[in-house]
């Protein structure tokens, strides 16, 4: 199967989003951009630099519910009559399930007072995130999958290789032959910035250990390569995968840290100590990172909780190491 990277502009997120073009004896497209009229018309003048069309497109695989991957499947759903894939848990969200975004957003919600959001900020974030439904596009209608699922391709498949963390249903796409394994990883593995956890899917109770295991199946899964959501191709996966993990150790260590000097914090307050001050998503990913650490090094008995606010647990040894 011949892979294309299409690069497609956006401004709001990690930076500019991929889209991939399988070509087989039938066409599949991983990942959409955002639903703007520029990112549309950079995917169309592509396919047509591969003499392509919407109207050809066969298959439309979505890696996860966030609107820079999703924007653009419903329509080229409508007017190529593709099949649409995702995985479960991100369904409803990318099928705007109204019950499903109801409950998103009071979770959201929950989340903003938990975490100890000031008034100011939450306001800018919200208005924000208004701003962002216009990206998402019209629904698609979806088939939904689950870990293992195989999606052919003509003759050719994927396997869907679950990745959750960034969202609670995040996958993969395996591409695999007798020579090479590669791995269409959304914002599950990327290059140059670690994908964020916690706020950026707030459903997911539990978001650094999920992304920690996440990070450790894609380390021991022995891909060739990477085809990341934004940016470019990661050629070692395995060493980029522990990269992160080790990444992620030294964060947790640094809010230990924070705390030593300055318990007890909420969520606000520990994300202002590491980030600075914050705009745009970063409101909610700020937070929502702290949080996700905040969360594991309570859950592992190295923190106590209560109401929003954390304290180092006195008289604890602990080897972070073993956590990561
Ligand atoms: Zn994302
Ligand atoms: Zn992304």
């Amino acid at each position: 199967m011949n892979i294309d990277t299409i690069e497609l502009s956006n401004t709001q997120f990690e930076g500019k989003n991929n889209a991939y073009l399988l070509q087989g004896n039938e066409i599949a497209l991983i990942d959409t951009g955002v639903s703007t009229s520029r990112s549309e018309e950079a995917l169309r003048t592509s396919l047509a630099d591969h003499g392509l069309s919407v109207a050809d497109l066969d298959h439309i695989l979505l890696t996860h519910h966030h609107e820079d991957h999703i924007g653009l499947a419903g329509s080229f759903q409508r007017e190529s009559g593709a099949t649409v894939h995702a995985h479960s848990a991100d369904a409803p969200l990318i099928e705007r399930e109204s019950e499903a975004v109801d409950r998103f957003n009071e979770q959201q919600r929950t989340f903003f007072d938990r975490s100890g959001m000031p008034a100011g900020a939450r306001q800018e974030l919200l208005e924000f995130l208004t701003q962002l439904t216009d990206l998402r596009g019209d629904p698609a209608d979806l088939i939904s999958h689950d870990d293992g699922d195989i999606i052919p391709i003509g003759d050719q498949q994927l396997t869907v290789f679950q990745t959750p963390g960034h969202t609670l249903g995040h996958i993969g796409y395996v591409l695999e032959d007798e020579n090479e394994k590669e791995l269409f990883a959304g914002d599950s593995l990327l290059p140059r910035y670690t994908p964020n956890v916690g706020g950026a899917d707030v459903r997911v109770s539990n978001p650094l250990e999920l992304y920690l295991a996440t990070l450790r199946r894609i380390r021991d899964a022995d891909f060739d390569r990477a085809y990341p959501g934004h940016r470019h191709i990661i050629t070692d996966p395995k060493a980029r995968a522990q990269e992160i993990i080790n990444h992620h150790r030294e964060r947790s260590e640094r809010i230990i840290e924070v705390l030593t000097d300055s318990a007890p914090a909420d969520a606000w307050t520990v994300s202002a100590e590491l980030f600075g001050d914050l705009s745009g998503v970063h409101i909610l990913h700020g937070p929502g990172e702290a949080h996700a650490h905040l969360h594991h090094l309570t859950q592992n008995g190295i923190l106590t909780e209560e109401d929003g606010t954390y304290i180092i647990e006195s008289n604890t040894e602990y080897q972070l190491n073993e956590l990561f």
